[in-house]
């Protein structure tokens, strides 16, 4: 079976050929590029972490692309490939068996490597039609980390260098990578990630024996200091060479072991601030390998957890939250119904109503229905004027939300009582409201883990039209 998937039809597998290792060998000899293309497209698909950002180089007439410093637009297909960059996988061979990851050594999937001229040869030609602006590359462990980094920063030298690709790189670092490795493909690459996997030790040597936290650390480490002192590098000479000028980011597994969402943000705060990390992505667990070890979660964990840490995680990098705000040992998870903001305004009211022509930058950030653009405009328009409700709507303030917590010139938008219950009730929309008056629920004490029905439902809801994709590689 395995055999007729790769070769396809073009050639039959001749009568001696009876050894297994012998078939998959020949099998791989008959690989096209196109054959490599789809298993490791697919492959590559479990990796959420693709983003691009923070880089500008102008093409120079000579060589091939450029970056754009407002990032590239992403637009994700069916299946989870992310379209405007190449996202594949060097190899989906692996020597490491992840339980959580389909391409894992005890998997019998088709198997396929590239060679680094094959990466540079689909990435130019992708490049030059048009269907991408840079590439995505990570891999399984082809033998050990050195030796597929190596083949990995041959075929980024090869773009660089031969085919004089200016375009934007992303590669993954595979921990356990000799750091002169790091350090030569850093300079090669605009972003790098090191993959945290899973946010405990613990869960690290439960559902990925082969790795170790500090492997993963050293090379976050490493390119931190890297772009440091890279940084400081140019301005002093201004023709210095940038290392990962994209920054650095990385992936967590959510929902595979049981952390919750208040130590998943604690170690994300912890990487923001001890790694200078531009990115935490968190990639829901889906259940795709049986193991005794992994939870036996129907449909895996539901997406709507991830958005509730993505939402999180956009407060602590631009709203100056702390994760401590936000959750606590006894409040350990996110409200399903309510975004975090909504609902730490909600644990606050004392702090409410704001009234918009006094309180400063940091306070208008708390606001649910303010963000980053309408505080600064706010704080702008007010100096030559007195803002009223239909002035803040034209500074994009999403008043829906925000006229419970604010005043303007002392008054509310609204008769509306500054109370939790009322405003939860009035913040969620008509097709998400719990019958709340009816049988008494209230929407105080709901967590992502409570099992009531109408959870149950709303869950389904709201994160059934929403695509699942299962998390791994490298
Ligand atoms: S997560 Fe990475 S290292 Fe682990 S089995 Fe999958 S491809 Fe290999």
């Amino acid at each position: 079976m395995k055999q007729e998937i790769m070769l396809g039809d073009k050639q039959e597998i001749p009568e001696v050929v009876k050894n297994s290792n012998a078939i998959e060998a020949f099998a791989k000899r008959q690989q096209t590029i196109m054959d490599k293309l789809k298993i490791l497209t697919d492959a590559a698909k479990y990796d959420v972490s693709c983003s691009s950002s923070g880089v500008e180089r102008k093409g120079n007439g000579r060589d091939m692309g450029n970056c754009s410093a407002a990032g590239i637009c992403h637009s994700f297909s069916a299946d989870g490939r992310c379209i405007s960059l190449l996202k594949i996988l060097f190899s989906n061979e692996c020597a490491y068996d992840c339980k959580y990851c389909i391409n894992r050594r005890s998997n019998d999937v088709p198997r396929a490597t590239f060679t680094p001229d094959e990466v540079c040869e689909l990435t130019m030609n992708f490049y030059r039609r048009n269907y991408i602006e840079g590439l995505f590359l990570s891999s399984g462990i082809v033998n050990n980390p050195n030796y597929t980094m190596e083949l990995i920063y041959q075929a980024i030298y090869k773009l660089r260098n031969v085919y004089r690709f200016r375009g934007y790189i992303h590669v993954k670092g595979i921990p356990g990578t000799d750091p002169l490795l790091i350090q030569k493909i850093g300079f090669l690459a605009d972003r790098m990630s090191v993959n945290l996997e899973l946010p405990t030790a613990d869960g690290l040597k439960k559902l990925a024996p082969n790795k170790h936290r500090k492997n993963i650390l050293a090379p976050m480490r490493q390119i931190q200091q890297g772009i440091q002192q890279s940084k400081n590098e140019v301005i002093l000479y201004k023709n210095a060479p940038e290392f990962v000028p994209g920054g650095q980011s990385t992936q967590m597994i959510i929902g595979a072991t049981p952390e919750s969402d208040y130590q998943l943000m604690m170690v994300t705060q912890s990487l923001y601030e001890n790694f200078a990390l531009k990115r935490v992505y968190y990639s829901a667990y889906v259940g795709i390998n049986e193991d005794k070890e992994l939870p036996a979660v129907t449909g895996g964990t539901p997406l709507l957890r991830e958005h509730r840490l993505y939402q999180a995680d956009w407060l602590l990098r631009f709203y100056h939250f702390r994760a401590e705000e936000l959750l606590s040992e006894k409040k350990p998870n996110f409200n399903i119904l309510l975004d975090p903001k909504c609902d730490w305004a909600l644990q606050h009211l004392e702090q409410f109503p704001v009234e918009i022509n006094r309180a400063d930058y940091q306070t208008l950030l708390r606001v649910p229905g303010i963000g980053v653009k309408s505080a600064q405009r706010i704080c702008g328009a007010r100096r030559t004027a007195r803002l009223t409700f239909e002035d803040l709507k034209k500074l994009g303030v999403v008043l829906k939300r925000a006229l419970y917590f604010i005043t303007c010139s002392g008054k509310m938008m609204y008769n509306t009582k500054l109370e939790e219950d009322y405003i939860t009730r009035n913040l969620l929309s008509v097709h998400e409201r719990l019958p709340f008056d009816r049988d008494g629920v209230t929407y105080k004490q709901l967590s992502l883990f409570d099992d009531g029905q109408e959870n149950v439902r709303l869950f389904e809801h709201v994160a059934g039209a929403r695509l699942k994709i299962p998390s791994g590689s490298v």
